[in-house]
């Protein structure tokens, strides 16, 4: 009995390991961490939890396993129960694996060569260590490397970093499937050469070698790809008056209306309200699209949805279609004004549509990660695990608020080039799990129910079988997530201060709002309603000066007004008042996601609306058609109205436009749109 206890200790934490190596393996956060230093414990913590999730996955399996085990042994007329219990713990974790890295392969983050070379060589010094560690401990037992290592960490790793491989040549990233492919071959050999062995001496001496490979690397990594900000005295990134540095900071999924300064009940952001009195703040600032990926290319573009091409494309291999050729990026133009142009985004839809013209990026990929790795499982059979992992506070390795500030911090460049600082924050996105302090410090308790609240999706699904009170539960915790968001977003404001000093450009934004369960939706997939359309837009700079702006404006006027700034032409807010024929035209079109089905099929047609005056109309009427009197309870409510002479001819405008771009929507036409472009240089004053 005790043999068997043990012994399933010991497997339960060989698999984890097995298992969380895998996850840490197909993930490119510890290679973030350990190249940008200061960002190691935190995600130390991130992987602990992982580790622990993971060990209840294994768990599951062993347990599974050791009770067949003898089961199958006595079947099979064996007296080796063990051997048969490793068999079926090994086919299990091995099938675990594949799945999960046939779905993790896909959504990989991987950038670019550097990145993918550290992955696959930390990978496979990680695999080298746990050899080491295995061969070490369990030499002389049936569980050495002949049992669980055998039977569970390589047909693991294998599948795994030959999925890996496979997935990034098929997509063309010949580099990083080459490293996963020369891990893959190290594997073999290790094998076949621990194999060979017979002496236990040199079968230490060789375990010792991967340990300083591993040493070595993490010490390379860091000297090598760390950026450290200055040490002492402050240097500023530019010293060109006429060139100031530019900052843009997406708060991804924040609504206007949850924000104490556009008439929240809640403070939930107090540093930006602070901030807010030096800014100018447009309180009606509108987004070109109702989620990231367009709303982004038309802040960095200036161009509509329609004129940029980036809508959601449907299909199972394209979520979502790339931008036209042709159109002109916010960083590139900025770079050929001399600018240095840096992204640290925690969205990887903010940027992977075409956007080109970084000088370096810093990406992660939060939900694709967290969902594809093994300890994500764990949410989706037990919600009971689930709670543990809460109390543990457990939160979604991902780069969060905190990790994102360490990471401008420590890369913005020393120099005298003008700097372009693009920020996306995701921590108000789903899953709604915000950190107790951040809630203690708006006196919230909301249930915390992490599992069900996970992904929008699912909430929107499930809303009816809620109990009482989970749309407020719902609201509370998005506000924590605000407060969180808040406490980081004021350590990189001071920190641009510091840095830069006043005469800096800072815009703070959003690129779309969210549902809270208005209408019995959660998240920002349907349609345009005003929670999702209007977001804050603040701007703090030498030529805006603090104030606020009561006309609807499109926040794609921030590529006008930084182009110009870049440009050394020094623009009012003006630039952002609308004064071309599509200037407060939003647009989405929609995907059929199952959950479209529940809804009706009213969230699958294509949606545009076009503010003027009063009125915000949607149609085109082919689908359905309404108009809105904005002006009657409020920016934020909408108040169905009849049509007036007005709304009408706003009604054939948009007819207009759907004609006139439908087909080459439909058909995914790429030809290029310097016609418009050449119209909007022109009227930027760039081409005569
Ligand atoms: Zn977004």
């Amino acid at each position: 009995m005790k043999d068997y206890v043990a012994s399933g200790v010991w497997a339960v934490l060989s698999a984890t390991l097995c298992l969380w190596i895998v996850d840490v393996s197909a993930s490119i956060q510890l290679i973030r961490a350990v190249s940008i230093g200061g960002m190691v414990q935190a995600t130390l913590r991130d992987y602990a939890g992982m580790f622990i999730a993971e060990s209840q996955v294994a768990f599951g399996l062993i347990l599974v396993a050791w009770l067949l085990g003898p089961l199958s042994a006595v079947v099979s007329r064996s007296r080796d129960w063990q051997k048969h219990a490793v068999a079926l713990a090994s086919a299990m974790v091995a099938a675990m694996t594949m799945v999960i890295v046939a779905i993790t392969s896909w959504h990989l983050p991987i950038r670019n060569p550097r990145e993918a070379l550290t992955v696959g060589a930390v990978a496979g010094a990680l695999l080298l260590v746990t050899i080491h560690i295995v061969l070490r401990k369990r030499d002389d037992s049936r569980w050495a490397f002949s049992g669980i290592t055998r039977y569970l960490l390589f047909p693991a790793l294998i599948v795994g970093h030959g999925n890996l491989a496979l997935a990034k040549a098929i997509r063309g990233r010949w580099i990083a499937a080459w490293s996963d492919a020369a891990t893959l071959l190290m594997l073999f050999v290790i094998i076949y050469a621990i194999g060979r062995l017979r002496s236990r001496s040199r079968r230490d001496m060789i375990g010792w070698l991967p340990m300083g490979a591993v040493v070595l690397m993490t010490f390379v990594s860091i000297v090598r790809f760390s950026n450290p900000g200055p040490a002492g005295a402050v240097v500023r990134g530019t010293t060109q008056p006429d060139r100031p540095n530019i900052v843009l900071i997406v708060l991804d999924t924040v609504r206007a209306d949850h924000l104490q300064h556009y008439g929240y009940k809640r403070n939930t952001m107090p540093a930006l309200e602070n901030w807010a009195d030096d800014a100018l703040v447009f309180m009606r600032a509108v987004t070109p699209a109702g989620w990231t990926a367009p709303a982004h290319a038309s802040m960095f573009s200036g161009l509509t949805v329609s004129q940029h091409g980036v809508h959601y494309e449907g299909s199972r291999e394209q979520y979502y279609t790339n931008a036209f050729d042709g159109v002109l990026w916010l960083p590139e133009a900025l770079r050929s004004e001399g600018y240095y142009c840096l992204a640290v985004s925690a969205n990887p839809f903010s940027m992977e549509f075409g956007v080109t013209g970084w000088d370096d990026v810093h990406l992660s990929n939060r939900h694709e990660f967290y969902d594809g790795t093994i300890a994500g499982l764990t949410d989706h059979f037990s919600p009971l695990l689930n709670r543990v992992n809460e109390a543990l506070r457990w939160r979604t390795p991902y780069l969060d608020a905190e990790r994102i500030v360490d990471i401008i911090t420590k890369t913005v460049p020393d120099g005298d080039a003008p700097v372009f600082l693009f920020v996306n924050m995701l921590d108000a996105h789903a899953p709604y799990n915000p950190p107790g302090e951040s809630l203690d410090q708006l006196n919230l308790s909301p249930r915390h129910l992490y599992n069900r609240y996970r992904s929008h999706r699912e909430i929107t699904r499930m809303l009816d079988t809620l109990p009482d009170g989970a749309i407020d539960d719902v609201g509370a915790l998005y506000d924590g997530e605000l407060r969180w968001l808040d406490t980081h977003l004021e350590r990189l404001l001071e920190w641009i201060d510091d840095r830069w000093g006043d005469d800096s450009i800072v815009i703070v934004t959003s690129d779309h709002g969210e549902e809270l369960g208005e209408e019995g939706r959660v998240g920002h997939e349907y349609g345009l309603p005003q929670r999702l359309l209007h977001v804050p837009l603040l701007v703090r700079g030498p030529t805006t000066p603090a104030g606020e702006i009561r006309d609807i404006v499109s926040t794609r006027r921030i590529f006008d007004f930084l182009y110009l700034t870049g440009a050394g032409k020094r623009p009012g807010f003006d630039v952002f008042l609308p004064e071309d024929e599509y200037g407060l035209v939003s647009e989405r079109y929609p995907t059929q996601h199952s959950i479209l089905k529940s809804l009706g099929s009213d969230y699958g047609r294509p949606w545009i609306s076009l503010f003027h005056g009063n009125h915000k109309v949607v149609g085109p009427s082919e689908t359905s058609s309404a108009v809105f009197d904005i002006s009657v309870s409020g920016f934020d409510q909408e108040v169905e109205v009849s049509a007036d002479a007005q709304a009408e001819s706003l009604q054939f405008w948009i007819e207009d436009y759907w004609d006139e771009f439908r087909d080459q929507r439909v058909q995914g036409d790429t030809t290029t749109i310097s016609g418009e472009l050449l119209k909007k240089l022109k009227s930027l004053g760039y081409v005569q």
